[in-house]
């Protein structure tokens, strides 16, 4: 029983879809799999679906699902066919596809395929348990699997609560080609009868999933390899049914730096975080990108070089670790793309209001390389147009070091109207008897607080004279 047949031999444009449940914000080892899917559609020029699996109508919520069409929107997706814009296969919402779950349930059934299972989960659990204990892999054991006509009849008499479950044949290998993984096989004698439509009458993932990827014309599974061991009780239902079997493409779940899954304690790991954080959709698609899939090109994509470097043959087994330092180095090089209007708007709501359009070009012009996210830019808006009243430990000790006879000192020589700076400094290293960083870093220090940031001279430009009188004098008693 092989599936790699059927998938290879296919003329069809690549179809490949990105199916969430919207039971949480987008996290980021789903963005990677929406990114990965609509880059391999685009880069075949094929469709790009979004299905949204919202069976599960407890954990489920509207909103929810507005956020994810939203969040999937800054990541710079789009889609052909989805919730939101309809397409040839409508409803993309599971929840409005039930007259047609039902349908191919009906077909099961009528196949003999399928039986009503009464077991409770406390009677499901200990019998986990003893297989466990036995050393055996938990399958369900095939209790309600022989039951008499009328043993059936009667417990539906008695209303006992009844799942659906699919009839799995015995002694057979289902066996695919993953792309990432190649050839996979597994035993049915290991696989077990499995629930396809739960005790509330809710199809279950193993069933709707895998009908609707059939049903839209999908031809590519790209998924988190979570779902490997999932894949051969699908490809059994589409066999069933006599659908058509798409590839699949399994990529290694995105772990922490530690090796662990990715979770809330490895620090923001939802889109929704990340982007309020300051972070740019850019950056974040070329951390995603090289998470389980292998660039060409070393340097910062935009969405067409991403396209145009994505190769289904480079996605890799390797684990994907979600870094923030890469991320970050990412944030850099997106900031740096950035043109100059696109800069001020993002940063614009850290400005202090009523700066003219000069100061603000100015502001731009002198911070911009030290700008990763919009929290610097209101740092340093702080430290030119507002008060200096904080001071780095560094920057603290570089003052003190300096001692107050350099500020007395500074006063003289800086601290006058029309100052040319760099004069003035040289001036000033010759009667302190200073140079290099001895010189230059308690000033920095005294006028911006930090022992780093942007050059010092056009940052001093936009200090009004009385301000960078009054920080010379605040340090030369902060020195004493
Ligand atoms: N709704 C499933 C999930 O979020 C989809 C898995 C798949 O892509 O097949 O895990």
């Amino acid at each position: 029983m092989s599936s790699d047949s059927m998938a290879s031999d296919s003329p069809d444009p690549l179809v490949t879809r990105f199916a969430p449940s919207p039971s949480g914000y987008l996290h980021l080892g789903n963005a990677r799999t929406a990114l990965l899917s609509y880059l391999a559609a685009r880069k075949a020029g094929g469709r790009f679906i979004l299905r949204v699996e919202d069976t599960d109508e407890a954990r489920s919520s509207e909103d929810f699902m507005m956020a994810l069409f939203a969040d999937l929107k800054w990541l710079g997706l789009d889609w052909d066919e989805g919730p939101d814009i309809g397409g040839p296969h409508a409803s993309y919402r599971q929840q409005e596809r039930r007259a047609i779950y039902d349908e191919y349930l009906s077909r099961l059934d009528a196949a003999g395929l399928t039986y009503p299972c009464f077991c409770t989960p406390a009677e499901l659990s200990i019998s986990r348990k003893r297989q466990l204990a036995a050393g055996q892999p938990p399958r369900y054991a095939g209790t309600c699997r022989n039951l008499t006509t009328e043993e059936r009849a009667e417990r539906l008499v008695r209303g006992l609560p009844a799942a659906l479950r699919f009839r799995v044949p015995d002694g057979q290998v289902v066996s695919f080609v993953d792309v990432v993984h190649g050839e996979q096989r597994f035993n049915t004698n290991d696989i077990g009868d499995f629930i396809i439509r739960r005790t509330d009458g809710s199809t279950a993932f193993f069933f709707s999933n895998a009908v609707d990827d059939a049903l839209m014309g999908v031809t590519l599974v790209l998924r988190g390899d979570d779902h490997m061991t999932n894949t051969p009780r699908q490809i059994l239902i589409l066999q069933a049914l006599n659908l058509r079997i798409p590839q699949y493409a399994h990529v290694a779940l995105l772990l922490g730096m530690d090796g662990a899954p990715l979770s809330k304690r490895h620090g923001d790991t939802s889109l929704r975080d990340l982007r309020e954080h300051g972070y740019l959709p850019g950056a974040l698609r070329n951390h995603l990108v090289r998470l389980g899939h292998s660039c060409v090109t070393d340097g910062w994509l935009d969405d067409a070089a991403l396209i145009a470097d994505f190769d289904l043959n480079r996605l890799g087994r390797a684990a994907a670790k979600f870094d923030e330092a890469q991320l970050r180095h990412w944030q850099k090089e997106t900031v740096a793309h950035l043109s100059t209007d696109e800069f001020v708007k993002w940063i614009a709501a850290e400005l202090p209001p009523g700066l003219d359009p000069q100061q603000r070009a100015q502001f731009v012009t002198v911070v911009r390389a030290n700008i990763e996210l919009p929290s610097d830019a209101r740092a340093w808006a702080k430290v030119i147009f507002g008060k200096l009243d904080e001071f780095e430990p560094t920057a603290l000790a570089a003052i003190r070091e300096a001692g107050e006879g350099f500020f007395t000192e500074a006063l003289q020589v800086i601290g006058h109207p029309g100052t040319e700076f760099k004069q003035a400094v040289k001036a000033l290293g010759q009667a302190a008897g200073k140079k290099g960083p001895a010189l230059f870093m308690p000033l920095r220090a005294a006028l911006t607080g930090f022992t780093h940031g942007p050059e010092l001279a056009p940052m001093l430009a936009l200090l009004p004279f009385a301000e960078v009188q009054a920080r010379l004098e605040h340090a030369r008693r902060l020195a004493v």
